[in-house]
């Protein structure tokens, strides 16, 4: 669509960054950008503001600005999901794998509620990964991920198919192959 073709001419893509022969697709230019960064907001909202669910959980770290933006705009409570060692209270964490490695995500034990519904938001699925780990913790608390939403999906890691595959709808307002 217009929206995907023009939110996708508004995101830089930097070549061997952080590694060689990865493509980073940097964020920074949308949030530079009022019209860009209003454009992707107000599809957000439009898409979440009819829909039932409890708290917005915030992916560390360019997730945050998203879900803290939704969070004001949609009156909803806002969670962090952020790396190992960062949260101060009790936390629940998991461990999941990185392209390199292992990674650990924590969340505060009393954040979310049994049964409660979470909508997810991150800057952007590659294998889906941190997500899933997101929704795990989301499962130990008892509770469910409405859907997990990013800026920008890149289908040819297949993360969208893994969440999918794991119960878990996803939305992305730009694919880059
Ligand atoms: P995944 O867990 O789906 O493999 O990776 C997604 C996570 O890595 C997100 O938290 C995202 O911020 C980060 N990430 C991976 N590649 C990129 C990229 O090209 N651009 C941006 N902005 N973030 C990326």
């Amino acid at each position: 669509s217009s929206v995907q073709e023009y939110l996708q001419s508004q995101i830089r893509t930097i070549p061997d960054w952080p590694h060689k022969g990865i493509l980073f697709r940097d964020i920074t230019t949308l949030f530079e950008n009022p019209e860009a960064w209003r454009k992707t907001v107000d599809v957000m909202v439009q898409r979440y503001e009819k829909q039932a669910f409890d708290r917005i959980g915030a992916l560390d770290a360019r997730g945050f600005l998203l879900g803290s933006t939704l969070a004001y705009i949609l009156n909803k409570p806002l969670i962090l999901f952020r790396k190992k060692g960062k949260l101060p209270g009790k936390t629940i964490s998991v461990e999941y794998d990185l392209e390199y490695g292992k990674a650990i995500l924590e969340m505060h034990e009393d954040t979310i509620l049994p049964g409660e519904k979470v909508l997810l938001m991150d800057d952007l699925i590659a294998t889906g990964g941190t997500l899933l780990a997101a929704d795990q913790l989301i499962q130990k608390a008892g509770a469910s991920t409405l859907e997990a939403a990013a800026i920008i999906n890149l289908p040819d890691l297949k993360g969208a198919d893994r969440l999918n595959a794991a119960g878990i709808p996803t939305y992305a307002l730009c694919n880059f192959e």
